[in-house]
């Protein structure tokens, strides 16, 4: 079991106070934060090794250029990804999804053709299917929710069929924090000839990631939601799919020959990322990998039941707090979301603030999901690995005081 004092104190921002009080950061969902030894890796790339990588010709550029490529196969491991050109590098999982649907979708998408995802998904695994659907005059399908905002299962039996051509979920829901049973939906998409692509952003940093043992075709994640820097991301994508897709983006980098007329493309998964890359990003997400690793993604998991098992009882005993989802803390996996009475969730998260409580509030980018659980917006608290339960402790004599302040208000 990790010392999870020790494991704390390589966290620097939660050495601060806020408002005058301890901060208790609970907005690791929208981002987590970073470990003294990213941090210091950042620094040294830019302070000793920063040079550009794959055309260089003197050591400066082949030690970058290793660094970035061992970056890659640090990021395979993590995910059991079957090789590191499985491996490609983006922006986050936005653009990941982004990818596959202008690439994969403008290629294989056809008119009467069917889109699945679920109502749980985020704008950024939303938005991208809708509008290759529009493009394509094809159909674009919602998996219905059980009552707590699970994947109904039986529903999506009903809705992938032999017209589907992709089903796109995603693994851990941002607002939820539920898990979706990829295996089982990805079973039901190759059943019908369809793949599967998954939004793994609120995934890898809470669960250990098998993306072969999923059956996924296509995982995306976001580096920054993962101890790692902001503007690096990943896609695994499996290699006779990268290898049959056409480029993204074109530019420098990702091409083998370049003609007056035409061009030829580097193999995968250069193909896929023009331009100079995020050098220092790559290195960076592999830093924190490392460190991950090093904690244990089985301790990091348990860690975050333990932190939710400790908080959810505790907020569902607050009279007049609406909790999202499951009552079950096990079905929770980093996130809750609730109301508190008719309070507006932004007063609520601006009086939290004020106690040293950061969390967010609104339809956290999934809007549909959101609806569907009959409000417009909400508080949500996410935990990670490194909070405490004075954490949790705080949130909930700081939700108290918000109930005492508004007392006139709150109905
Ligand atoms: N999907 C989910 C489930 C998310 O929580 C997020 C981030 N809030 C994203 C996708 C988008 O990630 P990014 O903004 O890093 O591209």
């Amino acid at each position: 079991m990790p010392n999870w004092e020790l494991v704390r104190q390589d966290f620097s921002e939660l050495r601060q106070t806020m408002n005058g009080e301890r901060l208790a950061y609970l907005d690791n969902a929208a981002t987590s934060l970073k470990p003294k030894s990213v941090i210091e890796r950042l620094l040294s790339f830019y302070q000793q090794e920063n040079a550009n990588v794959h055309r260089g010709t003197y050591q400066l550029s082949f030690k970058a250029t290793e660094e970035y490529e061992d970056a890659r196969k640090v990021i395979q491991h993590f995910i059991n990804a079957a090789a590191a050109r499985e491996i490609i590098f983006t922006r986050g999982t936005t653009e990941g999804i982004n990818l596959i649907a202008s690439t994969y979708g403008e290629q294989n998408i056809e008119p009467g053709d069917e889109i699945v995802i679920s109502l749980a998904e985020h704008h950024s695994n939303l938005i991208p299917w809708q509008q290759l659907a529009l493009r394509k005059k094809a159909t674009l399908k919602y998996i219905n929710l059980t009552s707590t905002g699970e994947i109904d299962l039986a529903d999506a039996k009903q809705k992938i069929t032999a017209k589907t051509k992709i089903v796109a979920v995603t693994h851990v829901g941002n607002v939820l924090g539920n898990v979706s049973p990829i295996r089982k939906l990805a079973e039901l998409a190759h059943q019908n000839g369809a793949i599967i692509v998954v939004d793994g952003a609120q995934a890898v940093c809470h669960l250990p990631v098998d993306v072969q043992e999923l059956a996924a075709d296509f995982y995306a994640f976001s580096g920054h939601k993962m101890l790692g820097p902001t503007g690096i991301g990943v896609l695994y994508g499996k290699q006779k799919l990268l290898e049959q897709m056409p480029p993204y983006q074109f530019g420098g980098e990702m091409i083998e020959d370049v003609q007056l007329d035409n061009s030829k493309w580097d193999q995968i998964p250069h193909k896929f990322e023009a331009g100079t890359p995020n050098i220092a990003g790559a290195i960076g997400l592999a830093t924190a990998v490392k460190y991950l690793e090093q904690v244990g993604m089985a301790q990091v998991k348990a860690r975050d039941a333990e932190l939710m098992a400790y908080l959810l009882p505790k907020l569902m005993a607050i009279p007049g707090v609406k909790i999202y989802g499951s009552q079950n803390p096990q079905q929770h996996v980093g996130v809750v979301s609730f109301n508190l009475g008719t309070l507006h969730p932004h007063d609520v998260a601006t009086a939290l603030d004020m106690e040293g409580v950061a969390v967010r509030a609104g339809h956290h980018c999934a809007e549909p999901l959101v609806h569907s659980l009959g409000t417009n917006s909400t508080v949500r608290a996410s935990l990670a690995f490194y909070n405490y339960q004075a954490d949790c402790d705080q949130l909930i004599n700081a939700i108290k005081e918000t109930k005492e302040f508004f007392k006139g208000e709150l109905r």
